[in-house]
């Protein structure tokens, strides 16, 4: 399994022991993962990750774990899609979508909780916690309840109640916090300092940010050992991003992957809370914290953690950032239900968006194989769409049922195609019968 060899310093360099460390202690930067790629080289091939489970953990080699914990929910592996019908409205005949909404608790929180879970209990922490907009929390509290360890899970009294319900329907201790995200995050730091409790996204972040490299592994070998062009990754805190971006080259330096990957790494922001697409947009040094006021609330992180790191990505692999009002955002859920078939949270509505925006804006070229990453389901976020969408309404008889789609203008095509209505009754004997007799 995983040869984490270290953590390193983003900003510095200096190197530690990859223990339960975080902050660089002479610079604060935040840590990273070190592996030895040449000695996970010597060990993987493309057939051994194939035969590998149908979970994140077939890409257990380049992962910070010592050991898969035996007891699991089965995260990750999800489907990718190529989108035919949205890639036709919008003019990108190779465009796929990552569905990561078909993850144990429905988004891509999933990943990450997962890989820092496991990181858990091979340090021999009992309880584990986080600060969450939402989907984390989720995760967290499922997966805690599957290992049998305790949770302690943070959120802003604000988010949907539909994701609190299905957050302490796991039996872990929620704690709703007056005030946002960032209030949330800062106090999640402080309670870190004091309890010995495993925070996976503030004391094994580093961790934590690896489980989202499975995202770049596992759209290569779904797309036939190849790179894609260009990919679209909402933005929060950043991390994501940055991470799909690693897993993309470590990769190549694993030699899964033969040549360097050219993937062009675009971000996607609420208009709402969009401070790191705004600084990128104005080539600004630093991220100006916002207040955050979006229906995307799974991504409203209005003091980014990885910000910078994610437009150095963007600006490295020459991609762009999108910006989408909360309206882009509701049509673009209902332009992807529409035409895939998928139902995704406000934060996909983020993603398809920006796809909308940048196709458009020739950004995303109709040449390039497009990802499109959506994390997480549409049920999580139910009332954002839910007076955007129409029904009819028909008394039980027929005639009303007629009356109404009589009044509602309705042409059936069918009809006119010269199909005939199903009866009851077969009017001429089957095949069977005829046989049989
Ligand atoms: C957390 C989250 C993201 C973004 O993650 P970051 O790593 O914080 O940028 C994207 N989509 C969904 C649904 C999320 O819950
Ligand atoms: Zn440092």
């Amino acid at each position: 399994m995983g040869d984490v060899r270290s953590l390193r310093c983003r900003e510095c360099g200096a190197e530690y022991s990859a223990g339960a460390l975080y902050a660089c202690e002479f610079c604060f930067g935040p840590l990273e993962c070190v592996y030895d790629y040449g000695h996970i080289a010597d060990r993987v091939d493309r057939a051994a990750i194939e035969r590998g489970p149908k979970t994140l953990w077939r890409y257990g080699a380049l992962l910070p774990v010592g050991d898969v914990p035996s007891r699991s929910l089965g995260t990750g592996y999800t489907p990718l899609v190529r989108a035919e019908r949205l890639g036709a409205e919008l003019g990108l005949p190779k465009l796929w979508i990552k569905d990561d909404t078909r993850n144990p608790t429905n988004s891509f929180k999933d990943r990450v909780t997962a890989v820092a879970l496991a990181k858990a209990v091979e340090l021999g922490f009992g309880t584990i916690a986080c600060a969450s907009t939402g989907n984390l929390a989720n995760a967290v509290a499922a997966h805690a309840a599957k290992a049998g360890l305790r949770s302690f899970v943070f959120v802003p009294a604000s988010i949907e109640d539909a994701k609190i319900t299905s957050t302490a329907v796991y039996g872990g201790s929620v704690v709703t916090v007056d005030g946002n995200y960032d209030a949330v995050n800062r106090l999640c730091a402080e309670v870190a300092g004091t309890r010995p409790w495993a925070f996976v996204n503030v004391n094994l972040r580093p961790y934590y940010a690896e489980g989202s490299k499975t995202l770049a592994f596992e759209t290569v070998e779904q797309l036939g050992w190849r790179a894609p062009d260009h990919c679209v990754v909402p933005v929060g805190s950043g991390s994501l991003l940055t991470k799909i971006d690693k897993g993309l080259k470590e990769l190549h330096k694993v030699w899964l992957l033969e040549e360097e990957p050219h993937t062009r790494i675009s971000g996607a922001q609420a208009a709402g809370c969009a401070p790191v697409s705004t600084a990128w947009a104005e080539h600004a040094e630093r991220i100006k914290p916002v207040k955050p006021d979006t229906i995307a609330k799974s991504i409203a992180i209005g003091d980014p953690a990885d910000g910078v790191y994610a437009i150095d990505v963007v600006n490295d692999t020459g991609g762009a950032f999108g910006t989408v009002t909360d309206e882009e955002i509701l049509d673009a859920m209902k332009l992807l239900a529409r035409t895939e078939g998928i139902f995704a949270e406000t934060a996909g509505g983020v993603t398809i968006a920006t796809l909308c925006q940048l196709a458009a804006a020739g950004t995303i070229r109709p040449d390039e194989t497009v990802v499109a990453y959506v994390t997480g389901h549409g049920l999580k976020t139910l009332d954002a769409v839910h007076s955007e969408v129409e029904t009819l309404k028909t008394t039980p008889r027929l005639e009303d049922f007629d009356a109404m789609l009589d009044a509602a203008g309705f042409v059936d095509a069918d009809a006119r195609a010269g199909l005939e209505p199903v009866l009851p009754f077969a009017s001429s004997p089957s095949r069977f019968s005829e046989e049989d007799a």
